[in-house]
């Protein structure tokens, strides 16, 4: 109906409705020129799954997902540190595939950037989202980002690994016939405070046929490690050292 039919009905000024039309639009994401952010559960739109598992393994080990006081829109922050430059490009360009009408930015602090992204669905993507601090709510996959994970496990793996975990390489050294030769063994940790977060690691690890091992407990939370060599093996082919 046109505005100006609307006025006459409700007895307001023209502008008044436009107005109206304004507010809402808005309060939707929807004005012209501003894509809206896409949502596959509000409108349907296609994931990029591949690179939501990696988000989605960026989001549990060290993301948060706030909403600012002072803003309508909710933001989801992957802090990375200056040492990895190649981690930030990669949580960037998940971002970017995940949430394609969105820019992402990146926040300096000290010692590390936040990488940002903003969007009123990002509680549709990541129901995750909740007050207080992970380990102390229940995490639990919804079944449709379960499905994903199956789908793409080693993104979740990666996005896990890049954020909590890390490889190191042990070394020793060994003397046959007079030689003494140094061996090297990598392996791969995972650290987290949240049973829920290192149930989703190890049982997606134990899907990929991943060996592994939960070290120890400190204060941080548990160590998860992956040290057989064919583990390992699997692991670098899949995800290697942070870069
Ligand atoms: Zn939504």
């Amino acid at each position: 109906m046109p505005n100006a039919e609307v006025s006459r009905l409700l007895s307001v000024p023209t502008g008044t409705v436009g107005y109206w039309k304004h507010m809402d639009r808005a309060k939707h994401g929807d004005l012209p020129g501003r894509k809206r952010s896409t949502c596959p559960t509000c409108y349907g739109d296609k994931l990029d799954e591949p690179a939501y598992s990696y988000l989605l393994g960026l989001y549990l080990g060290d993301g948060h997902i706030i909403r600012p006081k002072q803003h309508r829109t909710y933001n989801l922050a992957i802090s990375c540190g200056d040492a990895w430059p190649g981690l930030m490009d990669a949580a960037e360009e998940a971002m970017r595939r995940v949430l394609p009408n969105n820019t992402p930015c990146r926040v300096r602090r000290i010692g590390c950037h936040d990488v940002k992204v903003y969007s009123q669905h990002l509680p549709c993507l990541f129901p995750q989202h909740g007050p207080g601090k992970k380990h102390e709510r229940l995490i639990a996959l919804a079944p449709w980002q379960q499905t994903i994970v199956d789908a793409h496990p080693w993104g979740l793996l990666r996005g896990l690994i890049h954020s909590d975990g890390c490889r190191i390489v042990n070394w020793a050294t060994r003397t046959t016939n007079g030689v003494t030769k140094r061996h090297e063994y990598p392996r791969y940790f995972f650290t987290n405070t949240s049973v829920d977060i290192l149930r989703i690691f190890t049982d997606t690890l134990d899907a990929v046929g991943v060996e592994w091992k939960a070290t120890k407990r400190t204060v941080s939370g548990v160590n998860v490690s992956v040290a057989r060599k064919a583990s390992v093996a699997l692991m670098d082919l899949h995800i290697g050292p942070k870069h």
